[in-house]
């Protein structure tokens, strides 16, 4: 990464103000490399400075460890074990059947450890919180921001990375509803390591059909996701509300009757002692699986300006497809190189985007076309 960059020879001399929406991953991934590629930029985040905020276990490819890299972030500061090892296997009886060990193109970090590493990297006023995007209009021929608050903010190129319920996508591409596909990632942050013998490594033990389950070494314990199914009128019983609504359960959300259902799901399905640290893991989450009508575009005009989706804003896929933080890190990558080339070298701004568009939104189509498919193999869904 260059933080010295030639002049610009051409009319893109005027710094471009970039603003971004969403400050978990994609957003300060975004944001920090177009400074690093000399443009303006603010990133409007919608949760409260204070609010508490943590998150599971991430798989990076090497492509997106790389963009990390590029941003000046050691990757010792984000992966806090070296294993690529993924051990697999089918369960039977509560017993381990036949095992098969496979490497991973890549290492797992933390949402928690990216957003920290990735935030702390932002200049000083970057990053604005309690922040909510309400609205996105023309105005005099530039998009301008409409918060929640009544504020307004202009900008020339407005980037959406918020999250799975995205208003830039409600705004921008209506018609993309998102529809749950049946079952969720009830999730967990055990305060101890994992069992033996595997406790450095990714485990995944599959007590097919209609179930798997995930486990990794995190700081402090171990992390652990548990697929199961769960109609619609479940999910409101256990979590609150609709799953298309309540996108994300955090643990104040996870009610008792959900915590008894998973941990008898675990003693009846997983080896004692994985049900056993499911049952004494105290921080529960869960998160509803859902789909979304693949993109067509991913760029939009807003008078001379632009708008874009990108990340889980654009299309949030299968958490098993481990493609959702990958495909975010990657598409603002390529936006940075699109704009970059439009800064220094004068590149034509829309044809820039439309080539950013053409380059990724192929592997977005990808990956929310594998998450079914994963979900059939597994019996997940079904019901
Ligand atoms: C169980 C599970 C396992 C996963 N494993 C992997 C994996 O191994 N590999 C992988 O690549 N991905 C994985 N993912 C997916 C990955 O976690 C997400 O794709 C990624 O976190 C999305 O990041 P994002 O920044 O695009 O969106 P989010 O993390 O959802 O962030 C959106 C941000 O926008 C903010 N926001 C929302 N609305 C507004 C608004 N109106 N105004 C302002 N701000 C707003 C939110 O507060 C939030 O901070 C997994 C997901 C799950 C559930």
């Amino acid at each position: 990464m260059t933080p010295h960059l030639p002049a610009a020879t051409t009319s893109s001399s005027r710094r471009l103000r970039v603003a971004v929406i969403g400050g978990s991953v994609t957003g300060p991934v975004t944001a920090l490399l177009l400074l690093h590629a000399g443009l303006d930029v603010t990133i409007y985040e919608a949760a409260a400075a204070t609010a508490p905020r943590g998150g599971g276990l991430i798989g990076l490819e090497h492509c997106a460890l790389d963009v990390v890299d590029r941003l000046g972030i050691p990757q010792q500061e984000i992966v806090a074990f070296n294993s690529e090892a993924i051990v697999q296997s089918v369960i039977r009886d509560r017993r381990a059947t036949q095992t098969v060990l496979r490497t991973y193109p890549g290492r797992n970090t933390t949402w928690t450890l990216l957003h920290k590493a990735l935030t702390k990297r932002l200049p000083a006023g970057v990053l604005r919180t309690g922040m909510r995007v309400a609205g996105l209009v023309e105005h005099a021929g530039q998009p301008v921001l409409r918060f929640s608050d009544g504020n307004t903010e202009t900008a020339d190129l407005v980037v959406f990375a918020d999250g799975r319920s995205s208003a830039g996508r409600q705004i921008l591409d209506p018609d993309r509803g998102l529809h749950y596909a049946g079952y969720v990632a009830h999730r967990g942050l055990a305060s101890c390591a994992p069992p033996e013998p595997h406790s450095g490594d990714f485990l995944r033990l599959d007590p097919c059909p209609g179930a798997q389950f995930n486990l990794a070494p995190v700081p402090d314990g171990c992390d652990w996701t548990f697929y199961l199914d769960c109609s619609p009128v479940e999910y409101h019983h256990c979590f609150g509300a609709s799953p298309t609504r309540r996108v994300f359960a955090l643990p104040h959300h996870v009610s008792s009757s959900a915590r008894a259902h998973v941990d008898e799901c675990a003693g009846r399905l997983l080896p004692p002692e994985h049900a056993e640290l499911v049952r004494d893991t105290a921080v529960r989450m869960a998160v509803p699986v859902l789909d979304i009508t693949p993109p067509s575009r991913m760029v939009w005009p807003i008078g001379s300006g632009h708008a874009v989706l990108l990340g889980d804003a654009l299309a949030p896929v299968r958490p098993h497809t481990a493609r959702g933080a990958n495909n975010g890190i990657e598409q603002a990558a390529g936006l940075a190189i699109a704009l970059t080339q439009h800064r220094r070298y004068g590149a034509d701004l829309p044809a820039a985007l439309r080539g950013w568009q053409r380059r990724h939104l192929p592997t977005v189509v990808a990956a929310l076309r594998q998450g079914p498919a994963i979900g059939d193999r597994l019996g997940l869904g079904a019901g």
